[in-house]
């Protein structure tokens, strides 16, 4: 029958890839899946995005505040450092469930018209949120409107391991770990087995899907095709020690006795058009590629909420044309390169919400951490010399762990949920007054 076609909003946020990228595979996936019967998009915008909630919601409250102790990291995290109290609460809350709820509802009753306005323009028959911080309001305006049981709402987290209790929420119809320590933590936080499924993280379909011979991907990339291959990056910012540890990998992989190199160095800036040339004005002894988002990404402004034009990435195949990866502990990354199979050194992470994936790729045996660029460098050498076997060790726990096929788990779970519905009655979106009498 010629049923309306569902609308999914995804409330995601711009902090790094890793949100945008889980966003974009879950809308991805839908569109492989289910063709035209869900629309996860707005109008011209390819993906419909909670930047524009987040701004909304959190529009010039924040700025003023300073003194998270991430403003270090050079505003990169603009979002971080921008909604800097939110993010006390989430991370420092050690603090009890009432307080950061308390916190999040008076924010909410306070831009409620306006995160109104937005469900009124969107009408979704299905919300996911793939942000911490976005279960409360959402749920709370569902709530309000008297629209919880019509609307579907699923978390699905980002995070591998350790997640703050924001992304727990009792109110949602599923919450989708990534991994069972997750699984474990959500089912600690009140929520019941029925509301919990592991899959894994979402990874873009295109990881999924390709089958990628190394020889091929070097010859299109112009890769050498003999030489094994580290991969270096650091999120969608091109974060961490990068420029110091690619200096070392020059060193350590230049054999001076024999005058020639033992590997090859692939670096991915993302968003770091500094360090892009800085590294490509480097004299380099090895063969070494510079990329970044330009040449293998997003391929847009930031910051340009609607000309979203989503990921045109290659990740996947310099991943498939490399034999390791250097990464700072983003999950989307580490996702990516245990569906590749690359063993792991991860040698930075974000405090907070990073921090627990280091011990999911170390004591899974998928690879090992290490802030030392020259420790860095000394390890990809051994891997491509004297130890090859530790790599290939490493390389087959890392294929063990990997779930490329969690983002359409998650979407076929969704549609179940939805097709349980029964047939789509028209969600009585309203504009309501409701909020203001509540404060
Ligand atoms: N990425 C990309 N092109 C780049 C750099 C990164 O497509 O030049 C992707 C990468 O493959 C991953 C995401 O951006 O999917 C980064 O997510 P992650 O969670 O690792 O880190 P974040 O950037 O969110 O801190």
């Amino acid at each position: 029958g010629a049923e309306r076609i569902k609308n999914v909003l995804i409330l995601m946020s711009d902090t790094g890839g890793g949100h945008r990228a889980s966003a974009e595979a879950i809308r991805e996936a839908f569109k492989l899946e289910y063709g035209d019967e869900y629309n996860v998009k707005k109008e011209s915008a390819d993906l419909v995005n909670m930047d524009l909630w987040l701004q909304i919601i959190v529009k010039d409250v924040w700025k003023e505040y300073t003194g998270w102790p991430l403003n270090d990291m050079e505003g990169q995290y603009k979002f971080m450092v921008k909604h800097v109290q939110l993010w006390k609460v989430a991370f420092h809350s050690t603090s009890p469930r009432w307080i950061h709820s308390c916190y999040l509802a008076a924010i909410a009753a306070y831009y409620a018209k306006e995160v109104e306005a937005g469900l009124m323009e969107y009408k979704p028959d299905i919300i996911i949120s793939v942000h911490p911080l976005m279960q409360h309001i959402p749920l709370w305006v569902l709530k309000w409107q008297g629209l919880q049981k019509k609307v579907i709402f699923a978390t699905v987290i980002t995070d591998l391991n350790s997640c703050h209790p924001t992304w727990f929420h009792p109110g949602v119809n599923r919450c989708y770990c990534p991994s069972k320590e997750v699984a474990k933590r959500a089912a600690l936080d009140g929520l019941e087995d029925s509301q919990i499924r592991v899959f894994g993280l979402p990874i873009r379909p295109s990881f999924a899907l390709a089958v990628l011979s190394k020889d091929e991907l070097r010859e299109e990339l112009e890769l050498d095709p003999d030489l094994p291959a580290v991969l270096l990056m650091g999120g969608g910012e091109g974060m961490g020690p990068v420029k110091k540890t690619a200096l070392a990998l020059g060193e350590s992989l230049f054999d001076k006795e024999l005058g020639k190199p033992l590997g090859q160095l692939i670096i991915i800036c993302g968003r770091n058009k500094a360090l892009k040339s800085t590294l490509e004005s480097h004299e380099w002894t090895i063969p070494v590629k510079v990329e970044d988002f330009t040449s293998c990404a997003y391929n847009m402004p930031w910051f340009a909420l609607f000309q979203v034009r989503g990921f045109e990435t290659q990740m996947e195949k310099w991943m498939g044309a490399c034999d390791c990866i250097i990464t700072k502990a983003g999950p989307g990354t580490i996702a990516e390169a245990l569906i590749r199979g690359l063993p792991i050194i991860l040698n930075d992470y974000i405090p907070g919400q990073e921090k627990g994936n280091v011990p999911y790729v170390v004591d899974n045996g998928a690879g090992v951490f290490t802030r030392s660029p020259k420790e860095t460098a000394r390890i990809v050498k051994e891997w491509f010399s004297t130890k090859t076997d530790e790599r290939k060790r490493m390389s087959e726990n890392a294929l063990k762990l990997a779930q490329p096929e969690a983002v359409f788990d998650i979407v076929k779970d969704i549609h179940e949920l939805a097709q349980a519905r029964g047939p789509l009655v028209n969600i009585p979106y309203m504009l309501t007054s409701s909020f203001a009498s509540l404060i």
